[in-house]
């Protein structure tokens, strides 16, 4: 590595808080699915800043859209209207069935809001001020006191303790550990429609359609979040719509902006009806037109282009070349995911492979620290993932 990148590094070492143990490169521009460091090496990206770049990084009509927003209008308030937010919204209802959108800034901010609902529904129905939230283990929705607070993973959890109070966690695709849980206090049932921090777990569907049952049977609110599943990358607009299980709350991110941060809860009526009103919620940026008139444009390109169903014709191309690592590499344990959300499964640590494979040009991450996590640009063709596999069998040899 040149000197350059090195004293950058130092820079940001002294600089930036340590809370991420990064590799050690300078990324400084993208073009198609590749990314350039600051020294002009290339790197092929099957991470796309963990599953947001879905478009990749040169879609000029994305660009022109942001740019010319910029010049009209970056920001205004919640309390007026704007065109972009009112074009996103009506999008994001055509591709969901929701019927009611909210916009955040973030995913885990999707999470507050969600959480949020669900306490408002129950207390409108019984008054209580108890409501319990089932959360699962493994699970992973964010980093904010309330996202973390459902988050299924205890190392992340335990320093921050107490959270919000009235979680219980159960046991994923475990339908009885589910019910061990359900009370007259329960006002929802919160998962990952693919577990994807935790592990690249899919839900199975009798798991997700028994939840379904168990909800409308005693009124409990089903929040989906698909922040990192949704948006096409299992080859399906949203996850869910797979397995014919609608959520009565669901939430998305990451891709939602393609790189603009950028996210959204939304409900069905019913609940739109019965949980927050005028005063309960806000957020200043969130439904900027800026931000606002990313989505729109990134809605627009996923159906015409149908982006989905470019996913869904790869997604064996991809899932051979990966089952093919794992038949031929002993410390590969398992292969599992969906769609362009996959996962190999090590005996040991996966820092190494990773680290092997950015020296290759490369860009991996890992699940966890014993899974190898695929995540690639929804936009990827057959020669891409030639390209990685043949790298990452390299890295794994060596
Ligand atoms: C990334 C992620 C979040 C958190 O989103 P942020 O934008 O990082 O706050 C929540 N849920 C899932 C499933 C995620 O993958």
């Amino acid at each position: 590595m040149g000197q350059k990148m090195t004293d950058l590094i130092s820079e940001a070492e002294e600089a930036l808080l340590h809370t991420y143990n990064r590799y050690r490169i300078v990324l400084d521009r993208g073009e198609g699915v590749y990314l350039y460091d600051l020294e002009g090496k290339k790197y092929l990206d099957f991470v796309a800043g963990i599953a947001v770049f879905a478009l990749g990084y040169s879609n000029d009509e994305y660009k022109d859209t942001l740019k010319a927003q910029l010049d009209k209008l970056l920001h205004t308030s919640n309390y007026y209207y704007n065109v972009p937010a009112i074009e996103a919204a009506k999008r994001i209802k055509k591709m969901s069935g929701m019927d009611r959108v909210f916009f955040t800034n973030s995913g885990a901010e999707a999470i507050e809001g969600a959480i949020k609902t669900a306490r408002k529904y129950g207390f409108l129905k019984d008054g209580r001020t108890d409501h319990e939230i089932i959360a699962m283990n493994h699970s992973f929705h964010g980093r904010t006191m309330g996202a973390l607070s459902v988050t299924g993973n205890s190392h992340y959890r335990d320093p921050f303790e107490p959270g919000i109070g009235n979680i219980r966690f159960a046991d994923y695709n475990d339908f009885d550990s589910v019910m061990k849980n359900v009370n007259d206090k329960t006002c929802a049932i919160l998962l990952e429609t693919v577990q994807g921090e935790g592990g690249l777990t899919p839900a199975d569907p009798e798991f997700l359609k028994s939840i379904r049952k168990v909800c409308d049977e005693r009124d409990i609110l089903l929040i989906l979040d698909e922040i990192q599943c949704g948006m096409g990358r299992t080859g399906y607009d949203f996850a869910w719509q797979k397995y014919e299980v609608k959520p009565d709350v669901m939430t998305s991110a990451k891709a939602l902006g393609c790189g603009v941060p950028v996210g959204a809860f939304m409900m069905t009526e019913k609940v739109g009806q019965n949980s927050l009103v005028a005063g309960d919620h806000g957020t200043t940026y969130g439904g900027n037109p800026f931000a606002c008139a990313a989505v729109n444009k990134v809605l627009e390109i996923f159906e015409r282009d149908k982006i989905s169903d470019h996913v869904k014709e790869l997604t064996p191309y991809l899932w051979g070349k990966l089952d093919e690592i794992c038949a031929k590499h002993s410390s590969v344990k398992e292969h599992r995911g969906a769609g362009f959300m996959q996962g190999l499964v090590f005996d040991k640590p996966v820092a190494p492979v990773i680290n092997k494979a950015l020296d290759n040009g490369l860009i991996l991450i890992n699940a966890g620290a014993n899974i190898l996590r695929f995540v690639p640009p929804l936009v990827i063709e057959k020669e891409h993932i030639d390209e990685m596999a043949e790298i990452l069998d390299k890295c794994i040899e060596d």
